[in-house]
């Protein structure tokens, strides 16, 4: 099978092929992700009305492009695959009716897919995992830990009750006058600075769950830096630097920490090849996934990431949830609806913790 995937849920318009033969490796024929970080550069974030219009205006030529690099036709798919939420409402809508577009006048099926569950099945694309697997993601909007039975079957363990990692290294950046995103800037920061000089709190570990809070830490954060500003009259290097380690170590820490309660979760179902994958764009972080790949070790359980690049916002992840969705027997037409809010749990207590 041939899977067309379309992707526009928050500020990256993306199409990709996918191609999938039972038997052997899924193969992306191509991948095209065109980014809009310069259209929302003024405003400090992502504006939704521009990052609607852009989509609309850009989906087409990501088809296409998509569609050459693969050098296929729309004749040679075997169908559509669609993001059809959560996200940005005005821009899930674009990829949604871009989908159907295609589906009236190709006559090809199309199945719409939930964002998050794209990434949790992405780690299947690029290696050889079992269900069930545990998978964090942790991202720019999200932060959640959930146990992957199939290509639609999860249960959430936990997440961020308020910011998502991401955000909060992107928040740090803002604060102490590093670039955006914020994520890289603060770790190159970090690399000279000294965690333990700051203190900072580890927000829940006093809770059993498998739930984290991120926001109270940037305002223990500002709070230290005007204390060093005031001591200083200004923010040195050394601080800046020590600031970012601190702020770095203590997420770190707490998602280790959550790793573990959650691996105990998920072994106690006795899996015969455990996993545990990670995926987001925070996955990028070098002393994130030391971390976890350690607390892996310590509990003797495979640890795998994938690539920087299937990590963060893409269209392959969502044409290879789409083929397989659509080898179970899932199918969508015109009714299908964009969703702002769509948990990937359907027990799912509350939406809390989906970050958006
Ligand atoms: P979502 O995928 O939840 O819809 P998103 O598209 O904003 O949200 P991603 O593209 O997965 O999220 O990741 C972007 C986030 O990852 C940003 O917040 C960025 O700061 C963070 N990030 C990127 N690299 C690093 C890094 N090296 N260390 C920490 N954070 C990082
Ligand atoms: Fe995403």
């Amino acid at each position: 099978l041939t899977f067309l995937g379309l992707e526009s849920s928050c500020d990256d318009t993306a199409a990709a092929v996918v191609r999938h033969t039972p038997g052997s490796c899924p193969e992306i024929l191509s991948s095209v992700v065109m980014g809009q970080s310069e259209l929302h550069a003024d405003f400090g974030g992502v504006v939704p009305e521009i990052a609607a219009r852009a989509h609309a205006e850009r989906l087409d030529l990501c088809v296409e492009q998509a569609l050459k690099k693969a050098a296929l036709t729309l004749r040679e798919i075997d169908g559509i695959a669609v993001t059809a939420g959560p996200g940005l409402i005005g821009g899930v809508l674009s990829a949604v009716m871009c989908a159907k577009g295609l589906s009236i006048g190709t006559g090809l099926p199309m199945v719409g897919i939930n964002h998050l569950a794209g990434h949790a099945l992405t780690p299947t694309l690029t290696d050889d995992l079992e269900f069930p697997y545990l998978m964090l993601l942790v991202s720019g909007g999200h932060c959640q830990f959930l146990i992957v039975r199939g290509v639609d079957d999860f249960s959430r363990l936990g997440g961020t009750i308020d910011d998502a990692p991401g955000e909060a290294f992107d928040k740090t950046a803002k604060l102490l006058g590093l670039g955006q995103p914020g994520g890289p800037a603060v770790e190159a920061c970090a690399m000279s600075g000294d965690a333990a000089q700051i203190p900072l709190p580890r927000p829940l570990l006093d809770r059993p769950d498998c739930d984290m809070s991120f926001s109270g830490l940037k305002t223990a954060l500002l709070r230290a830096r005007d204390l060093l500003v005031a001591k200083h009259g200004g923010l040195r290097e050394v601080d800046r630097a020590n600031l970012c380690a601190a702020f770095q170590q203590a997420v770190t820490d707490v998602l280790a920490e959550k790793s573990r309660r959650a691996l105990k979760l998920y072994l106690s179902e006795n899996p015969t090849h455990p996993a545990f994958a990670v995926a987001g764009g925070v996955a990028a972080n070098k002393r994130v996934r030391a971390l976890l790949e350690t607390v892996s070790a310590e509990f003797d359980v495979r640890f795998t990431a994938p690539p920087l690049a299937l990590c963060t916002d893409n269209a392959a992840m969502i044409a290879w949830a789409g083929l397989q969705r659509y080898r179970s027997g899932a199918r969508d037409d015109m009714t299908l609806s964009a969703r702002p809010r769509w948990p990937l749990d359907k027990t799912s207590p509350s939406m809390l913790g989906s970050g958006k």
